[in-house]
């Protein structure tokens, strides 16, 4: 998603600064003078500030996607190609989110979570000039969490502003934020320098990397089949967790009898398996049910979907 910015504004804006300096310079003179000559009470100045939050009162989901997370609180970043204002209006950004949130970044030569690239070019949309563009650009549904595995950012706009306001407005798009319609908020998708991050979305990235990077095996799905005394069974086995799994172990029990005993190879993030038996011969007469257990020796995220048992019904 890209972010705009309006030029003649902005020159609008310089031109009127000087004549808010010379306003508050006569201010200045105006208020020493009134201090001097009429030494009682004081004159105070307060600044309200404006309403900041992501959503202006309608509960808005926040991200693209539920629960959007990279998998590991520190994330890596490249910057590829930019100039010294834009690395450094990047790294600022950097800076200002790890101030607020759980998250660190740090920067890589390659195998980076995050790619920056610069360019200069003027594009317009919607009648405005592109100041810059970023987003996740890797998205694997897991089971609670929707991991981003990789994101860019395309910085355009050198930002004229005190806090480097358009590259943390792509930084959070790479974070999984979606536009806001405040337009007080840094998330509205048109750039200006009085946008702040509102308290919320800081909120929101502590809660979604509270839990810790791990795997999580589940089984999906189960059906088995008996003919006489041999059973066919199938296993779907997913990695809905945050990290990839190393290798495991598959137990079979008829009614509390253990009758098979298989590994299951590392599995990635994301990624699932079907395994498939067939004709394992049963010494029972009759089964009442079969259960189906991943034995890891890591931790996951949650042991109790590694179970899963059906009941044969009597035919
Ligand atoms: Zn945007």
């Amino acid at each position: 998603m890209f972010i705009k910015y309006d030029y003649e504004e902005e020159e609008k804006k310089s031109g009127l600064k000087i004549v808010l300096g010379l306003l508050f310079l006569i201010l200045v003179f105006g208020l020493l003078t009134f201090y001097w000559f009429v030494p009682r009470g004081g004159v105070y100045f307060e600044n309200v500030p404006a309403h900041s939050n992501f959503s202006l009162g309608v509960s808005a989901s926040m991200q693209f996607y539920e629960n959007m997370r990279f998998p590991e609180k520190k994330i890596s970043y490249k910057i590829d190609d930019c100039s010294l204002q834009k690395t450094y209006n990047m790294k600022q950004a950097f800076e200002f989110i790890e101030g607020d949130t759980v998250l660190e970044f740090y920067e890589v030569l390659d195998d980076e979570d995050i790619l920056i690239i610069c360019d200069e070019t003027r594009e317009m949309n919607g009648g405005l000039f592109i100041a810059g563009e970023g987003g996740p650009t890797n998205i694997t549904q897991g089971g609670e969490f929707n991991i981003i595995q990789h994101g860019q950012i395309r910085l355009i706009k050198e930002s004229n502003c005190k806090n480097p306001n358009i590259a943390i407005h792509e930084l959070l798009h790479v974070l999984g934020f979606e536009h806001s319609l405040n337009r007080n908020n840094i998330m509205y998708n048109i750039t200006n320098c009085d946008q702040i991050i509102g308290p919320d979305i800081f909120e929101l990235i502590d809660n979604v990397y509270v839990a810790e990077s791990l795997p999580d095996l589940l089984i999906e799905k189960v059906s088995a089949n008996l003919e006489g005394k041999y059973l066919s069974t199938n296993i779907s086995i997913r990695n809905i967790g945050l990290k990839d799994a190393s290798d495991s172990k598959l137990i079979i029990f008829v009614d509390g009898k253990q009758i098979e005993e298989v590994e299951i190879e590392s599995m990635q993030m994301g990624y699932g398996r079907v395994l498939m038996f067939s004709n394992i011969w049963i010494s029972q007469l009759r089964i009442d049910e079969i259960e189906y257990e991943i034995r890891t020796e890591f931790s996951e995220l949650d042991k109790k979907n590694n179970k899963i048992e059906i009941k044969i019904g009597d035919d």
